[in-house]
């Protein structure tokens, strides 16, 4: 039988963690607050005392965690996966971080004998539940293909980048652009509000047009109606990933990055304001009056 440790079960991770377990697969589970993982256990996994407990023979460790900070903790951290993760244990981390932090990351497990898959993921904490993420990998070819079984309960699509941190490249400025667009379009929202337009019309105006991606036809119904009950990406986690996309764009272009630093800054306040709240919200933060 395959033993997988899975290590993070927020609003993603949790949801992964359970595919492991309808495939068969033995699985451990950590998380920092213990409550997350109570149906799992009752499913069948086992739950480890610290990541460290968790990679204990284990075949594949599988993270997914908030950012860097978390990424480095659960990993290299006290009581970290490397502590007890034997040589040709693969390291996936699924977590979207830093692409300096990627490269470190690597770096160091593969110094302690790790296979290192880069694999963040796009999709929606759904698509986390039914296996349907699609996975953004950067890794050796012939990595990626003994990684395989453990991709395959987890994602419905595989797209191959090429080398370690060209999954988390594609995946950072995937999130950026999404970061630029949901702020605009909060932005276009609110001056149509203000103007005193017939938002129904506005509405079935974005949806039949041409300015609008998949990614703002989701926003524009969920902040005109402004459903946010429940939240699928938080405001904390999109700055993040903008800011991460950002310092990767001003170590890689000549000017700067103008699109995406507004995009942080809106973030930033959004973050300031409620961090767990949905992304979407940034609209009530700039539809007030003037
Ligand atoms: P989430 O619900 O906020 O969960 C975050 C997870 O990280 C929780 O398990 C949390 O533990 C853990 N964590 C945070 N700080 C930690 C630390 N210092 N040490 C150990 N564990 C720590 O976030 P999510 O939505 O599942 O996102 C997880 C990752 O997937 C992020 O990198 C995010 O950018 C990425 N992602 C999210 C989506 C989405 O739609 N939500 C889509 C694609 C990718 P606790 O439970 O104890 O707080």
């Amino acid at each position: 039988m395959r033993r997988v440790a899975f290590i993070g079960l927020g609003r993603m991770g949790h949801g992964m963690a359970g595919r492991y377990l309808d495939a068969g697969f033995a699985v451990s589970v950590w998380n920092r607050s213990k409550d997350k993982a109570e149906d799992l256990i009752a499913r069948g996994a086992r739950w480890a005392t610290s990541p460290e407990d968790a990679a204990i023979d284990a075949d594949a460790v599988v993270t997914m965690v908030a950012d860097d900070a978390a990424s480095r903790a659960v990993w290299l951290g006290a009581n970290g996966a490397v502590t007890t993760a034997k040589p040709g244990t693969l390291a996936i981390e699924c977590s979207t971080v830093s692409y300096g932090h990627v490269l470190e990351l690597a770096r160091e497990l593969h110094g302690r004998g790790l296979v290192y898959i880069d694999c963040p993921v796009t999709g929606l904490p759904d698509a986390a539940a039914s296996g349907k993420l699609t996975l953004l990998v950067g890794a050796d070819p012939a990595d990626l293909e003994r990684a395989r079984p453990f991709l395959e309960p987890i994602g419905s699509s595989i797209r191959y980048f090429g080398a370690v941190g060209s999954g988390t490249v594609y995946k950072l400025i995937n999130n950026l652009m999404g970061a630029i667009q949901i702020a605009g379009l909060a932005e276009g929202l609110a001056i149509a509000e203000q103007a005193g337009l017939d938002m129904n019309l506005v509405l079935e105006s974005i949806q039949n047009g041409v300015a609008a991606s998949p990614q703002v036809l989701r926003h524009s119904k969920r902040m005109v109606a402004r459903d946010f009950a429940d939240a699928t990406f938080t405001a904390a986690l999109r700055h993040k990933d903008a800011a991460y996309a950002v310092a990767l764009a001003e170590s890689l272009l000549a000017d700067k990055p103008v699109m995406g630093r507004a995009a942080v800054e809106a973030y930033a306040r959004a973050k300031q304001a409620a961090p767990d709240d949905d992304e979407g919200k940034m609209i009530e933060l700039v539809s007030r009056p003037k």
